[in-house]
């Protein structure tokens, strides 16, 4: 039963070209061929060069390695090898294309080239898990290398294969126990996070994969300075089916790209509007998240804390700094010396910003001169250059030395512990908030506190 494509090939032991009929040379797509290096990937070569070491002059073996074909797939061969009994210890091999073999094989749902699930496998499951009757949630990822043609261009084919196997192998550490991984394209990988079901978590995963690609690739040539561009959505808040999860996600991994790679975002909707808006690439920027967004914001924020307990307040925090433009906010429970939550939005760019966790002292909120700044309504609005220079001295000492010029500080006097919540705003180039804004962050503010005081 003839089911393999077979072809002959003679090397020498370093694997140079001796012969190669026609048949192969149109296989692999190319008029001449050199040396074995040219089609199969580096680490199948050391693998191949091992098996026929390993063969005894006029004995044969078979083994198995890649061979990139003429259409630039990688296809599993099959070859008996065989080693000459002659002075130059010349090797003969028969080559098998295995690879339908393999593609019909139900259990080999593998991408050969980095061993995640391949497109249909990894498609499949996480259709699977959109369509089951009691859906979980997860994060939806789709990730693509940026600029990832200059790396085959510049580096050849087989430099970019490595490259989406070290990166895939990287993606993989990552998202360990969180989730699966498949390829699904040349460069472009799906990432379901099924253990994930809040988006700290998720940042930390999809900011761990972004950080640690820069990090392997940051002091390499130029042209070889991979990062990665990454869009994500939760299901099922946002999408009713695996159709419309995978278009928004891909709308997010739009974004991404445009507004310069090197990121993930995840789809939050008053940020980004609906699926069938046109992408604004703008539309996450500081200066446009819009009046009637924010209004939206504070209803949401409003029914999640007061309908459901346990909003987490770390995401609810998160959505505020974004949509108010602010540089950091803190929540303090009682010990000043350490806040319960602290985040500050750190910029990359005129346009684009990632939010890391920050700890911050600030004992001078319970001196009793800072007392006094705060009104009837617990709220002390501090502007830097309005506040008494004798009276406050300590206080504005401390902004000085973090470069803050302006602040809201709401005492939050009704939790089971008092505390404050501390929103700033120091960038250079930071809008200054308007009246309306800081009415909005005193409302957030208060929502906090009755949360936190039914705790
Ligand atoms: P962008 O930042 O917009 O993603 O730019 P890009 O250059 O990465 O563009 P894109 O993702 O569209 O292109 C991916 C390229 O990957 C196209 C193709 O030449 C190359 N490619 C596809 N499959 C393979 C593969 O298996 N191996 C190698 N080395 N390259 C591949
Ligand atoms: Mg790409």
């Amino acid at each position: 039963m003839e089911q393999f494509q077979k072809y002959s090939l003679v090397v020498t032991k370093n694997m140079a070209v001796l012969s190669a009929g026609e048949s192969f040379l149109n296989y692999i797509g190319k008029s001449k061929l050199f040396n074995l290096d040219q089609v199969v990937p580096p680490q199948d070569m050391i693998q191949l060069k091992n098996a026929v070491f390993a063969i005894d002059p006029g004995a044969s073996a078979l083994t198995c390695f890649r061979i990139r074909t003429s259409i630039g797939k990688l296809n599993w061969i099959a070859a008996n090898v065989k080693k000459e009994d002659n002075y130059e210890e010349t090797i003969k091999m028969e080559l098998s294309d295995i690879q339908t073999l393999k593609e019909d094989d139900d259990t080999v749902r593998l991408d050969p080239m980095t061993g995640l699930l391949n497109k249909k496998a990894i498609t499949d499951y996480a259709i699977h898990l959109t369509q089951l009757p009691n859906p979980v949630g997860f994060y939806f990822c789709l990730m693509d290398i940026d600029h990832f043609k200059n790396v085959n261009d510049t580096f050849g084919h087989m430099k970019g294969d490595e490259v989406i196997a070290d990166v895939a192998h990287i993606i993989r550490d990552c998202v360990g126990s969180n989730g699966t991984v498949g390829r699904i394209g040349g460069d472009e990988f799906m990432l379901v996070l099924e253990h994930v079901q809040d988006k700290p978590k998720a940042r930390e995963v999809m900011a761990s994969v972004r950080e640690t690609v820069e990090e392997k690739y940051k002091t390499m040539p130029e042209g070889m300075n991979i990062t990665v561009s990454i869009g994500s959505a939760y299901y099922p808040d946002f999408a009713d089916g695996y159709d419309t999860l995978f278009k928004l996600t891909d709308k997010m991994l739009y974004l991404a790209k445009q507004k310069g790679r090197n990121r993930y975002i995840i789809y939050t909707p008053e940020i980004h509007g609906n699926l069938n808006d046109e992408v604004k690439v703008a539309a996450a920027t500081r200066q446009s998240v819009s009046e009637s967004a924010k209004l939206k914001l504070i209803l949401q924020l409003m029914s999640r804390f007061l309908h459901k307990t346990d909003i987490p307040i770390r995401v609810a925090i998160e959505d505020v700094l974004v949509a108010y433009d602010l540089d950091e906010l803190f929540i303090y429970y009682m010990d000043l010396s350490k806040c319960r939550y602290g985040i500050r939005r750190v910029d990359l760019d005129a346009d684009n910003f990632r939010i890391e966790d920050k700890q911050e002292n600030m004992t001078f909120l319970e001196s009793p001169l800072f007392q006094e700044l705060f009104d009837e309504n617990h709220v002390a609005v501090l502007n830097l250059f309005d506040l008494n220079k004798e009276k406050h001295k300590e206080l504005i000492e401390y902004m000085e030395q973090h470069g803050r010029r302006f602040m809201v500080v709401y005492h939050m006097v009704e939790c089971w512990k008092p505390g404050y919540v501390v929103f700033t705003n120091e960038r250079e180039n930071s809008r200054r908030l308007s009246e309306s804004d800081i009415l909005d962050l005193i409302y957030i503010a208060r929502m906090i506190e009755i949360t936190s005081s039914d705790r």
